[in-house]
C-alpha cells in the first residue's frame, strides 16, 4: 500500500501544512450512522482482532462484524474453539464507516491509529493481535516499519512477537478476501493461521535478548577467543554492493560468536592489525554464518585476499528454503517476524544505498561516520545485523534439525 506522506511525517501527529492526525482532520465520523465505533466483545482469552472498516450492517448495529465477512470469522472461529465476541475484543483499522465501504486510506488509518487504535492497544494489553488484511498490517506497522512494507501475502502466517507490544502478532487474510477467492486452499491456509493465533493466546509472549556488544579498539583479543570460538556469524558494513571497483573497501566489521558475546570494530588500517580477524576467518575449525553469504566471501576475498574457511549457514538462503514466498528474506524483515524487532536501521540504512546506477556504485556511509557519534552507531547497527542473524541461524537449525555430524 502506498502511503501519502514520508516516514518521518506519519510519525509525527500533524502534518505540514497543519493537517493533524485527528477525527476532525480525517473526517469520516460526518457520514456515518456509527461513528467512532467503540471496541466490542468480553476480550475473555486476550484476544484482539484488527479489521479494516466498518461495513453497511456493522455501521446500521454500532458493532464490528456483523456482516458477511464476521459471520465467516466468527464460524471459523468457533471451530477453533473460540467466540469471536466472547473470547476477543473487536476493532478497525478505521472505526467509523467509509462512504460507499470505500477502502481506507493510508491518511485515514494514520489518523485511527493515533486516535483510538493505539490507545486501545495500550489499554487492554492483548495477548494476540490478530491483523486481518492490509488496512490492519498499515495500521498497526505503517508508523514503525521503513521502507515498503509490501500487502498481507506477505505478513500472513507469521507468529511475530512483538518487542514494543509485548504481546504475538499474528497477520492473516480479510476474510472478506477469503470469501472472494471462494478458494479450498485459501480458506485452509486462512484457517491454519487463525489457528497459530488462537494457540499464541496460550503460550508466554518470548522477549528477545538484546545484543551484548564488545567494541574493539584493536583486534588482539580476537586472537585470544579464538581457541574458545566455535561458530561466527559476522557481517560487514562497506562502501557499496560490491567490491571489485577502485576505491570500495570494508569499513566495519561484527561477529556474535555466542548469544552473549559479540565484538564490533573498525576495520585496521594495516593487514598486521587485521591478522587477528583474518586467522579467524581462514580458520577450518570455526564455522562461517551469514545472511547471504556470498556477499562477505566476495568482500574477503577482495579486500583481503583470504578464502573464508567453512561456510556453513547462509541464513537468507535458510529463510528461502523454509518459506519461498517473495520479499521475505531480507534481514529486516526476518528480524521482525522471527524476533518482533522492528526498524533498528532507519538511520543508518539510507547511508548505505547507494544512489548510482550498478552493482558497483559508492554509498555514502563515509558521510555518515563523519555525522556526531556516526562511528559508534555505525558499529552498534553493524553488531545488530551480526546479532540478529545468529540469532536467526540458530532457530532455523533448530527448526530444520540441522546437524554437523557426518551423514
Ligand atoms: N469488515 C471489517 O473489516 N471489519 C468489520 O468490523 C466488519 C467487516
Amino acid at each position: 500500500m502506498e502511503g501519502f506522506f514520508s516516514k518521518k511525517e506519519t510519525k509525527s501527529t500533524s502534518r505540514p501544512g497543519g493537517k493533524v492526525l485527528s477525527c476532525a482532520s480525517c473526517g469520516l465520523y460526518k457520514d456515518c450512522q456509527s461513528p467512532k465505533m467503540k471496541p466490542f466483545g468480553e476480550f475473555k482469552k486476550g484476544i484482539l482482532n484488527i479489521g479494516e472498516a466498518p461495513g453497511e450492517v456493522e455501521d446500521a448495529r454500532d458493532r464490528q462484524w456483523q456482516g458477511k465477512a464476521g459471520r465467516l470469522l466468527k464460524k471459523t472461529y468457533r471451530r477453533l474453539g473460540i467466540d469471536l465476541f466472547e473470547d476477543c475484543l473487536n476493532i478497525n483499522a478505521v472505526n467509523c464507516r467509509p462512504p460507499d465501504n470505500d477502502t481506507p486510506s493510508v491518511y485515514q488509518i494514520d489518523c485511527c491509529r493515533s486516535v483510538l487504535v493505539r490507545k486501545v492497544i495500550d489499554e487492554y494489553q492483548p495477548k494476540v493481535i490478530v491483523l486481518l488484511g492490509n488496512a490492519a498490517i498499515q495500521s498497526f506497522l505503517g508508523d514503525r516499519w521503513e521502507g515498503d512494507m509490501g500487502g498481507i501475502t506477505k505478513w500472513r502466517g507469521w507468529k511475530i512477537p512483538d518487542q514494543d507490544f509485548k504481546c504475538w502478532v499474528v497477520p492473516v487474510f480479510h476474510p472478506s478476501y477469503v470469501q472472494r477467492e471462494d478458494q479450498e486452499h485459501v480458506n485452509l491456509v486462512w484457517t491454519n493461521d487463525l489457528k497459530t493465533a488462537v494457540s499464541a493466546a496460550s503460550e508466554p509472549w518470548e522477549r528477545t535478548p538484546k545484543p551484548s556488544v564488545e567494541y574493539l579498539e584493536d583486534l588482539s583479543p580476537l586472537a585470544k577467543y579464538r581457541p574458545h570460538i566455535a561458530e561466527m556469524a559476522f557481517d560487514y558494513e562497506t562502501t557499496g554492493l560490491k567490491p571489485h571497483a577502485e576505491g570500495h573497501r570494508i569499513i566495519c566489521a561484527a561477529m556474535t560468536v555466542a548469544e552473549d558475546r559479540t565484538f564490533a570494530f573498525m576495520i585496521p588500517k594495516s593487514r598486521k592489525a587485521r591478522q587477528p580477524l583474518l586467522d579467524l576467518l581462514t580458520d577450518e575449525r570455526i564455522q562461517k554464518w551469514a545472511h547471504n553469504m556470498k556477499y562477505e566471501d566476495a568482500w574477503s576475498f577482495e579486500q583481503f585476499r583470504i578464502q573464508v574457511a567453512n561456510w556453513v549457514w547462509d541464513s537468507m538462503l535458510a529463510a528461502h528454503i523454509l518459506d519461498n514466498r517473495k520479499y521475505i528474506t531480507g534481514l529486516k524483515f526476518q528480524t521482525y517476524v522471527n524476533f518482533g524487532i522492528v526498524d533498528y536501521s532507519s538511520e543508518v540504512a539510507p547511508y548505505l544505498r547507494a544512489k548510482g546506477k550498478g552493482g558497483n556504485a559508492i554509498n555514502s556511509v563515509i558521510a555518515f561516520l563523519a555525522k556526531p557519534g556516526g562511528q559508534k552507531k555505525l558499529l552498534e547497527y553493524c553488531a545488530k545485523d551480526s546479532f540478529y542473524q545468529f540469532l536467526l541461524a540458530k532457530k532455523q537449525m533448530q527448526i530444520m534439525e540441522y546437524t554437523d555430524l557426518p551423514f
